[in-house]
């Protein structure tokens, strides 16, 4: 565990990305936290985070996850961030490391199947338990690289066969912020950045949406939506059940 390679990439006078606690305290196993970011940065992607050993190990995902189980989605593994990172959301200066538009897209906690979580990852298969708002059921990532270094950071994230299974594609009809309900242009206006940049992120539909609602003055935060969304979700499928 360490920051280092996740401070140098960035001036912490210049990024509104925190710098992350000196000495990272290490929790327990139990009610560990995730996220996944959305980011709209030289190309859109999704960060998976997931906290270990008092930091967040974190990939890359380009098309996002998939609740299909029929689908694997490349996971790229990235430098391991600071635990504060998980409560960020807003905009990288364009110049700087990952310059663009940040979106909180899920949180939640999780739980490693195994708890020895980095000798997993050093083994390449890490099978977990997501409890998040958007993202539940069982999942693995899994290594599928030799012993290069770009192919040891080459990972396949993959959805398990449970009642969280699912062939609705979360990604384009649950676009907006878990923190906020803002979506990628909206961050990006209130944030100070590149709202058409950021606006490409976003599915198309709910661009218009929110510019029917600007015209009609009926713009406003969808947190209630959110909320909605997970009270319809039977409690039962919040549950995990391991079938693969
Ligand atoms: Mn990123």
């Amino acid at each position: 565990m360490s920051l280092r390679t996740y401070r140098e990439k960035r001036r912490f006078d210049v990024t509104p990305e925190p710098r992350g606690a000196a000495r990272p305290k290490a929790r327990r196993a139990k009610g560990l936290h995730f996220v996944v970011h959305k980011h709209r940065a030289s190309h859109l992607h999704y960060d998976l985070r997931l906290e270990s050993d008092g930091v967040l190990h974190s990939w890359a995902v380009p098309k996002g996850p998939s609740l299909d189980p029929g689908v694997k989605r490349l996971a790229m593994m990235v430098e391991d961030h600071p635990v504060e990172y998980r409560a960020f959301e807003g905009t990288i200066p364009e110049n700087e490391y990952g310059g663009g538009t940040m979106m909180m897209w899920d949180r939640g906690t999780w739980e490693p199947e195994d708890p020895a979580v980095e000798r997993s990852i050093a083994r390449g298969e890490l099978k977990f338990d997501l409890h998040g708002e958007k993202l539940q059921g069982s999942w693995v990532l899994v290594r599928t690289g030799g012993r290069g270094d770009r192919d040891q950071r080459s990972w396949l994230l993959i959805k398990h066969r449970d009642e969280a299974a699912s062939s609705e594609d979360v990604a384009e009809t649950k676009p907006y912020s878990v923190a906020t309900g803002r979506l990628l242009a909206q961050i990006a206006h209130d944030e100070g950045g590149d709202v058409a940049k950021a606006a490409t992120g976003d599915p198309p539909a709910a661009v218009e949406r929110l510019i029917g609602e600007l015209r009609g003055g009926t713009a406003k935060p969808r947190k209630r939506a959110t909320a909605a969304a997970r009270k319809r979700t039977p409690a039962k499928s919040r549950r995990t059940r391991k079938a693969s």
